[in-house]
């Protein structure tokens, strides 16, 4: 059996990994249109790659039905034992769990020389162009003209996130002229530009603070640092809340509530400013950076509400995610309803399609790795009954 997988990136490889293993007797290549393999996954988790999530909770998906049936059948477990039995150990930390090196080009590089040793050959700089598939396999056609037959073909091209790093979605079109369906790519994982203006001045600023969404069908609530920008807000909080807007239809539809301290009540906060001004001169200014208390007063002049009130209710209109060239993971892609559970297209024989290519996205935490992980592992499976 021979077996090609388009695209070296987290979930080509972990494919690779896991079939070389399973089925020792396959010959297995993988093609990546970039000089590097795993480009990508070499830059995760600010180069400590946050491997998997420990609690792989399917709701927090953009599609958790699927996602819960995918993790009831490869929870957190299974998956770290999957990597540990082909070598690659991993370490849990307060932040999350990464490999034991906590680097990603040590993981990195570790992944792609046990796949040598294992004789997969790996292709960089090898662009597929598109593939045929009969029922007696798949033709796959490189961007020189020439083609390969093959016995069956794995498409993990990943979305358009970061295309710097080498996905830029370009290979949709093909599966579109393929008869699949594709949902449209919205960048994930990304800052948000916000309605309000005048945030020039809070540019740089962190804050912990609680994120809430309110509205008729849905609700967030997470905490964690922001980061004024001067046209939106930032950090990892921020980066889950650009997702969830995004599942829901919520740009520009709902309003952001940040609480700048959600560990004391109103009440104490009023008392605490008051004090604070009678005693310092300083009031809400001696609690926050000084731009960002002067932002909330001029807010509460403007709305008659106390300053306490508006730093645990400040107010912001999310109107749109930042760009691809920010964004950590693609919200759309080929439908989840054109594969089956083990990942092999309902539509062409001979064809699996797996990772980021395909329509469900999550939280940052180890959440999209996980994915790639658990489709892999589904699709590696399969291929050894
Ligand atoms: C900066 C950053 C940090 C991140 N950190 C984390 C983290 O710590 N934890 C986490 O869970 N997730 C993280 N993510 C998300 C995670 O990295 C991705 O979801 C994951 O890498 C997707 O893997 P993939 O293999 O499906 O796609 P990709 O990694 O995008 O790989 C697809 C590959 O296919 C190749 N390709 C595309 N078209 C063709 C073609 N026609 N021919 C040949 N090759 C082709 C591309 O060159 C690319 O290498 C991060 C993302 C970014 C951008």
């Amino acid at each position: 059996m021979e077996i090609g997988i388009v695209g070296g990136g987290a979930s080509g490889l972990f494919a690779a990994l896991f079939l070389s293993k399973n089925r020792p007797d396959w010959k297995i290549s993988v093609f990546d249109k970039e000089e590097r393999i795993g480009r990508k996954l070499f830059a995760t988790g600010n180069g400590h790659c946050n491997i998997l999530a420990k609690e792989l909770d399917g709701e927090k998906y953009s599609d958790p039905a699927f996602a819960s049936s995918l993790f009831k059948n490869f929870p957190f477990g299974k998956l770290k034992e999957a990597l540990e039995e082909n070598g690659l150990f991993l370490s849990e930390r307060k932040e999350g769990i990464y490999p034991i090196s906590y680097s990603a080009s040590v993981f990195t590089n570790t992944l792609i020389e046990t796949l040598r040793k294992r004789r997969v050959a790996i292709k960089p700089a090898t662009r597929i162009e598109d593939y045929e598939a009969s029922g007696n396999g798949v033709r796959i056609c490189f961007s020189d003209g020439s083609s390969r037959s093959l016995d069956r073909v794995v498409i993990a091209v990943g979305g358009r996130s970061s295309p710097r790093l080498g996905s830029d979605g370009s290979f949709a079109r093909v599966m579109e002229k393929h008869g699949y369906v594709l949902f449209d790519p919205v960048p994930g994982l990304t800052p948000i530009t916000v309605s309000e203006g005048g945030l020039g001045q809070l540019k740089g600023i962190r804050h912990e603070a609680l994120l809430s969404i309110n509205s008729p069908a849905c609700s967030f609530l997470e905490s964690g640092e922001v980061l004024f920008k001067n046209d939106g807000l930032s950090g990892i909080v921020v980066f889950n809340l650009s997702s969830f807007l995004s599942w829901h239809d919520l740009w520009g539809k709902a309003f952001l509530s940040l609480d700048l301290f959600p560990n004391f009540n109103l009440g104490w906060l009023e008392a605490a400013v008051q004090r604070a001004e009678t005693e310092t001169g300083q009031g809400i200014s001696s609690f926050l950076e000084r731009p960002l208390a002067d932002y909330i007063g001029n807010v509460a002049k403007r709305s008659g509400k106390s300053e306490a009130f508006v730093a645990k209710h400040l107010i912001f209109n999310p109107k749109k995610p930042y760009g691809w060239d920010d964004s950590q993971v693609t919200h759309g892609g080929i439908s989840l309803d054109d594969i089956d559970k083990n990942f092999n297209s309902k539509k062409e024989p001979g064809v699996s399609i797996i990772g980021e290519a395909l329509n469900l996205d999550g939280p940052c935490g180890g959440y999209n790795l996980s994915f790639c992980l658990a489709s892999a592992l589904a699709l590696s499976k399969a291929a050894r009954q």
